[in-house]
């Protein structure tokens, strides 16, 4: 079912359901927004579904526009809520975030980063919209909670920690999530920007890897939460490693060109964006430099590059310069 997400360029959901004896299970709820509610229950009744009878809502990451609606469903049918448990330990770090300290971390993220006072000063005031607590926290290789079926968890980190691929595996399906859809790649950041304890980009394209093997040696089909149903999870998920492996070693050449070491914000205004840099909306260009931190990471453990020491903000050199 496509549930809107309004005002979003990325126009919808898909939010599957799975019939079981118990109950339907929902894979993903959609965006919290009455329209979207609207659609929601409209799509289900179309299923000869009633929320009411929904037995359970897994959310393959914490995103407002895939766990947004899954409060609601809860309300309304009494369903359990799963998600990975490293989503669900910072929904319940957001739940705890006062306005004044999304402020603070957002400012100071983005000085860290080498980021212009005006952007510093321009820093995001809102905490961002923050999903129901689960009821229930899924591991990689779980089985999530659908008689009569095998719906398997699959930790699938990078786009967010707890990122969850969803393998029918009865079925030869898998449902990607944001993890690998169609047409885009989605957003893989790193925050705050200079983290040098985490690699969210390697841990994507493990992941990459890890859902082509999954079908073995037969083809799995993808339900994605964006765009469109496609035949092939193991093809796809190459061509989106490709696309990484070419940008890190486009930002590898950069800096092995650079006569200074540049900052994440530098860095993020060589690189190439769907718009020009300088035409990027603020949020974006906070998001831009996620990304850039998210490869600058990558390449440093890789050793191909590495952090300038004692200088503030950050800077990274290629090694042999
Ligand atoms: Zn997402
Ligand atoms: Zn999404």
């Amino acid at each position: 079912m496509p549930v809107p997400i309004p005002g979003n360029p990325l126009g919808y959901t898909l939010v599957y359901a799975i019939d079981s004896p118990k109950g339907p299970v929902l894979v993903d709820a959609g965006w919290n927004h009455p329209d979207a509610w609207a659609a929601l229950r409209g799509g289900l009744l179309s299923l000869g579904i009633e929320v009411g009878s929904v037995s359970g809502v897994v959310v393959t990451h914490f995103h407002p526009d895939h766990a947004g609606l899954a409060g609601q469903v809860r309300e309304a049918s009494g369903a359990w809520i799963a998600m990975h448990e490293a989503d669900a330990a910072l929904v319940k770090l957001m739940r705890g975030f006062a306005e004044e300290e999304h402020h603070d971390f957002q400012a100071d993220m983005l000085r860290r980063a080498g980021a212009p006072a005006e952007e510093v000063g321009a820093a995001a005031g809102q905490r961002p919209w923050v999903p129901a607590q689960p009821d229930r926290e899924l591991r990689d290789g779980d089985l999530v909670d659908v008689p009569g079926r095998t719906l398997r968890a699959i930790h699938t980190p990078g786009h967010t920690p707890g990122h969850l691929c969803l393998h029918l595996a009865d079925a030869d399906r898998l449902f990607t999530g944001d993890h690998v859809l169609p047409g885009i790649t989605p957003h893989v950041g790193i925050y705050p920007y200079d983290r040098d304890d985490v690699d969210p980009l390697g841990d994507f394209l493990t992941s990459l890897e890890r859902v082509a093997d999954l079908g073995g040696d037969r083809l799995l089909t993808a339900l994605p939460a964006h765009e469109w149903i496609f035949p092939d999870v193991a093809a796809r998920a190459a061509e989106i490693r490709h696309h990484h492996e070419e940008k890190l070693s486009t930002l590898a050449g950069l800096l092995a060109d650079r006569a200074e070491p540049p900052t994440i914000w530098e860095t993020a205004a060589m690189m190439t964006w769907n718009k020009p840099w300088e035409d990027l909306p603020p949020m974006l260009r906070g998001m831009a430099a996620g990304e850039a931190a998210a490869h600058l990471r990558a390449l440093e453990a890789r050793g191909h590059i590495r952090r300038v020491q004692g200088v503030d903000p950050v800077r990274f050199q290629a090694l042999d310069s």
